[in-house]
């Protein structure tokens, strides 16, 4: 299996639990390549001590050079951990990158449940990748 490509973003008041997810999924991570919008990744390689490529702020473009990847086939996995209660000034970007992820079928968890499911799931595929097949 190919080393997944997960992208990780979240708005300011789940940033938080963003980076306590990366710190309990770590070990998968570690074995991940990451990119991120510029905050949410710069807390993400301080606090939870993993490599990720940062991209732009949110705001100043991060979520559309996101979508740009993913529209290319260059990320596998998203989690966007979105706030529903606080209106964004890039709207636009957030919708045009969930629906990129529809338009190319790529997994994307807006919260933090989806986003532990997919992780799981994503532990028990690559666990499953590394026993070699019976004889
Ligand atoms: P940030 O961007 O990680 O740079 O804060 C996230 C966003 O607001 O989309």
């Amino acid at each position: 299996m190919n080393m997944p490509r997960i992208a990780l973003i979240a708005h300011d008041h789940r940033k938080d639990i963003i980076v306590a997810l990366a710190r309990e999924f770590r070990p998968l991570l570690a074995q991940c390549r990451l990119c991120a919008t510029g905050t949410t990744g710069g807390r993400i390689a301080a606090e939870a001590s993993l490599d990720v490529e940062r991209l732009l702020c949110g705001p100043m473009g991060g979520d559309l050079q996101i979508g740009a990847r993913l529209a290319m086939g260059e990320i596998d996995i998203v989690i966007f951990l979105r706030d529903p209660m606080t209106p964004q000034p890039h709207e636009p970007d957030i919708n045009a990158l969930v629906r990129a992820c529809d338009v190319h079928d790529v997994p994307c968890a807006t919260n933090e449940s989806t986003a532990r499911l997919l992780l799981r799931q994503l532990a028990t595929d690559l666990q499953r990748a590394a026993i070699p097949p019976l004889p």
